[in-house]
């Protein structure tokens, strides 16, 4: 898709100068690590750095490598869990996974000892267990449903990076013990191999963080995805989803997360990073260098600068973002 050449709004002149500087602070911050587990990944170029915000009016401002691609990862546990929440509703979705932060890292093999379900979506467990009800619901068919759900929330066609996908499959053993674990405990009945190579295609599908971005406008916008203007999601799959990212989208490094950033996100390994300020944006960055929990480094330094800058934390006293936003999208 192309972006549209919309006006620009005085407040989006604003936020685009805003993303520049915060850019420009954190360019030269090179801490952290590439994740190297999955071989392929080591091969990403550790300057990477781009930043994006879309309004739910369809503005996109952007700065850095936006537009640069790089591996979804773990980003896509939230939008799989909205898919399956709008396919097979809250009851039978929470019948496979829970809702509860794990404090574990997200690649634990274990399930939670009171339910015998994974803790949450946004978990490796979590997320296979989510696969896996996909596949039994969607047949041999549903990574294209995939593809094309995801596709609309980014508003273009999404393809897979063949090499990442081959490295996971091949490596992916925690993964695959995580996979048997859950058919052991009946959390799907499909053939494990096929719930794995769906998870691992859906984890390699290449996005930009300019498409983060737009993905987190569409569950800000209550479903629609705010460029094209087509329905997505649906609204009770909207707010759950959200409702996971907020206590569990950033593993155990969530409860520091929820205090100094405030928002609902999803992090991946691949280095992305989409955060939703509910009805009004998405936030999409994209820097491979990792800390301990996997979540990149700049990107969260840029959400924290963000929420800061703009009042954009959800229990934030002052709450200036909802009254700075509501400029944006209206051009002089
Ligand atoms: N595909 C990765 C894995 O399963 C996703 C992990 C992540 O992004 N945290 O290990």
């Amino acid at each position: 898709m192309d972006r549209p050449n919309l006006p620009r709004s005085p407040a989006s002149i604003e936020i685009q100068a805003l993303v520049v500087r915060l850019h420009a602070t954190h360019a030269g911050d090179l801490t952290g690590h590439l994740a190297d587990y999955i071989p392929e990944l080591a091969k990403a170029d550790p300057a990477g750095f781009g930043i994006a915000i879309a309004h739910a009016s369809g503005e996109v401002v952007t700065a850095g490598d936006a537009l640069t691609p790089f591996t979804i990862q773990s980003v896509s546990k939230a939008l799989t869990l909205a898919m399956l929440l709008d396919l097979v509703g809250r009851e039978e979705t929470y019948s496979a996974v829970g809702v509860q932060p794990s404090g574990d890292p997200f690649n634990a093999i274990m399930l939670d000892p009171r339910t015998k379900r994974p803790f949450n979506p946004m978990v490796n467990a979590g997320a296979i267990a989510v696969a896996g009800r996909l596949r039994e619901t969607l047949g041999p068919d549903a990574f294209t449903q995939i593809l094309a759900c995801l596709g609309e929330a980014a508003g273009r066609e999404l393809q897979v990076d063949q090499a990442v996908f081959e490295s996971e499959r091949e490596t992916g053993h925690r993964n695959r013990a995580i996979g048997h674990l859950l058919r052991a405990a009946d959390v799907f009945t499909v053939p494990v191999d096929d719930v794995l190579d769906l998870y691992f295609r859906q984890c390699s599908l290449l996005v930009t963080a300019t498409d983060l971005a737009v993905m987190g406008a569409t569950l800000a916008n209550i479903g629609t995805n705010p460029v094209t203007r087509r329905d997505v999601f649906g609204m009770e799959a909207v707010r759950e989803t959200l409702s996971v990212m907020f206590t569990c989208g950033m593993y155990d490094g969530a409860g520091d997360w929820a205090c100094r950033v405030g928002l609902p996100a999803k992090s991946g390994v691949g280095g992305g990073i989409m955060a939703v300020v509910n009805r009004q944006l998405g936030i999409g960055v994209y820097s491979p260098l990792l800390d301990a929990a996997g979540n990149s480094v700049r990107g969260q330094a840029c959400c924290a600068g963000l929420a800061e800058e703009l009042g954009l934390h959800a229990f934030d006293s002052t709450n200036s973002g909802s009254s700075f936003f509501s400029g944006m999208g209206h051009a002089p």
